[in-house]
């Protein structure tokens, strides 16, 4: 794990192990999720890989009833929309995640503020096979 580098594709292979991964800078402390080969604070090189707990709470977040090609493959759509979030993990960083548990047609009723958990949610198989981050209410 240490050889990985900093980048989206070692994040999406973390995740795949269940993992909520990012770097944080040697020099500065600032944390990425994902994780950033630079830091874009002191531009220190030095990363080392850090575990996310995987609780936090919503940010933001918006309901998306047209979404990218893959999202309309699982079925959503219109009529079955799906919620993208914003969530400030207890480390302090802001991830975008997908946000399961709650009533997509009803915003009016998710709350800013709500606590929540990591979730790993695996689909495919063998190549095709990828991993979404997503949270739900803890
Ligand atoms: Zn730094």
């Amino acid at each position: 794990m240490e050889g990985r580098p900093f980048n989206d594709i070692s994040y999406e292979r973390f995740l795949s192990e269940d993992k909520l991964m990012g770097s944080r800078c040697q020099k500065c402390g600032s944390l990425f999720v994902p994780p950033r080969p630079i830091c874009t604070k002191c531009y220190g090189s030095e990363m080392e890989w850090a575990e996310m707990k995987g609780k936090g709470r919503l940010a933001a977040f918006t309901c998306i009833a047209i979404g990218p090609p893959f999202m309309i493959k699982e079925g959503y759509d219109r009529k079955h929309p799906y919620v993208c979030g914003v969530v400030e993990l207890e480390e302090g960083v802001r991830v975008v995640a997908r946000i399961e548990g709650v009533d997509e047609s009803k915003p009016e009723t998710i709350e800013i503020g709500t606590p929540l958990k990591a979730e790993f949610l695996h689909t495919g198989e063998g190549e095709a096979s990828t991993t979404f981050l997503a949270f739900r209410p803890s």
